[in-house]
């Protein structure tokens, strides 16, 4: 207990070396892993981190969710656990990061901690979660939101959900047991690549995140009226691809014309009957806003909405909306753990930045039940879910070493 841990610093080579390693299971041609949840290659990289954590003393169960669990003992077994880590699934084409960093970054801290033979006072888990591309599976159980209803899903890996979990060693019968006592842990941190490009541009080390922002995602119907394209004047048209694109152009506008970092987006569009000498007489397309505040993605739907009364009226079609998921809700992470994070950060010497993450994480499901922080890198040209996803030695052990002091801050001083 002598060593003074203000001086433990993740290990940039053992980082790397296991990343490299965690990259064989699922590697696809193009440099990185088809790794996707209940797949084979799932239950070989799962092996490996279970190896891993083994390894470095950890008592490791699966729940029944099929969350990777490793557990080292505190000083004092009666105070609540500090839960950290991520997902080693990936997206099909995926990248060898994007969620990898921060389980393997979690093990860094355990190995940094052994290594010093220290023993924090709080009891500490590494978690790996289920199946996070496919919807946040292991996360949901763990806050006892994992529907009945989910589990039917087919997965990429072909198996349902149920039956995915079940192949990984979970029990789709018994999910309660998943679930979280809140009072048990202290906080949830997790450590992730940042996704986007910002960090890199602007040559800045660490993003404290402020949280995860809210997704809101709506059907919309143009009705107009299908007729000839030769013999039909332009002045009598009902148009319904027109009146779309005025409302792509539109929902642009408004997202841009509000002060914030709002985002809205037009992403499918398909117009019927879907001919070169057919007016379009129906199109329907998707709507997605986000937000880390659910007052401003309500702001900028209503003034969508107002705005395609008025292109309805112009093009004489009618425009309607069919919310489709609109229960993404914005997660704010706690605020004393960015202070926290900011002070690991600025104590080791790097730069930082408050930012949201427009991406979606497991944190954002724990957030519901218990205090999260969010700590991110910087990511290469700002690429993710891709095999060119790519994140230097340095800054994933900068991430790593953040997370560490962010870990012992939170055990000395608690919350
Ligand atoms: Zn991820």
């Amino acid at each position: 207990m002598s060593a003074d841990w203000k001086n433990f610093r993740a290990d940039p080579r053992r980082i790397e070396q296991r990343i490299k390693e965690l990259s064989q299971f699922g590697a696809n041609r193009e440099g990185g892993v088809s790794r996707v949840a209940f797949s084979d290659a799932d239950v070989e990289g799962r092996k490996y981190i279970r190896s891993l954590m083994e390894k470095a003393g950890l008592k490791v169960r699966v729940d029944a969710a099929g969350n990777i669990i490793g557990h080292r003992e505190g000083r004092n077994p009666t105070l609540p656990v500090i839960l950290f880590g991520s997902h080693i699934d990936s997206v099909p084409h995926g990248g060898n990061y994007d969620g990898d960093l921060g389980v393997l970054g979690a093990l860094e801290c355990i190995e940094l901690l052994n290594q010093q033979n220290f023993v924090t006072a709080h009891p500490l888990e590494v978690i790996v979660f289920s199946d996070e591309e496919g919807g946040l599976t292991g996360s949901h159980a763990a806050v006892g939101e994992l529907s009945q209803e989910a589990l039917q899903i087919k997965s990429h890996s072909g198996k349902t959900i149920g039956e995915g979990i079940r192949f990984i060693g979970g029990d789709p019968d018994n999910l309660q047991s998943a679930k979280r006592n809140p009072s048990e842990i202290l906080a949830y941190l997790e450590l992730h690549i940042e996704q986007g490009g910002i960090l890199e541009a602007e040559k800045i080390n660490i993003g404290v995140v402020e949280g995860i922002v809210g997704i809101n995602v709506w059907n919309v119907t143009v009705v107009g009226f299908a007729n000839h394209a030769g013999t039909t004047p332009m002045n009598q048209r009902k148009d319904a691809l027109l009146a779309a694109a005025r409302f792509v152009d539109s929902v642009n506008y408004i997202a841009r014309s509000i002060r914030g970092r709002q985002v809205a987006t037009v992403g499918t569009i398909e117009a019927q009957p879907g001919a070169p000498n057919v007016i379009p007489g129906k199109v329907v397309m998707s709507l997605e806003i986000r937000d880390l505040e659910k007052s401003k993605i309500d702001l900028v739907f209503e003034k969508v909405k107002e705005s395609s009364e008025k292109i309805a009226a112009d093009t004489g079609t009618t425009i309607s909306f069919a919310a489709l998921d609109v229960t993404a809700v914005p997660a704010p992470t706690d605020q004393r753990l960015r202070k926290i994070i900011q002070e690991a950060a600025t104590d080791l010497g790097l730069t930082t930045k408050l930012m949201p993450s427009g991406a979606g994480h497991d944190a954002q499901n724990l957030a519901r039940i218990v205090p999260i922080g969010m700590i991110f890198v910087p990511s290469v040209g700002g690429i993710s879910h891709s095999p060119r996803e790519f994140t230097t030695a340095s800054d994933m052990a900068n991430g790593a070493s953040v997370l560490m002091q962010a870990i012992l801050k939170l055990d000395e001083n608690g919350l």
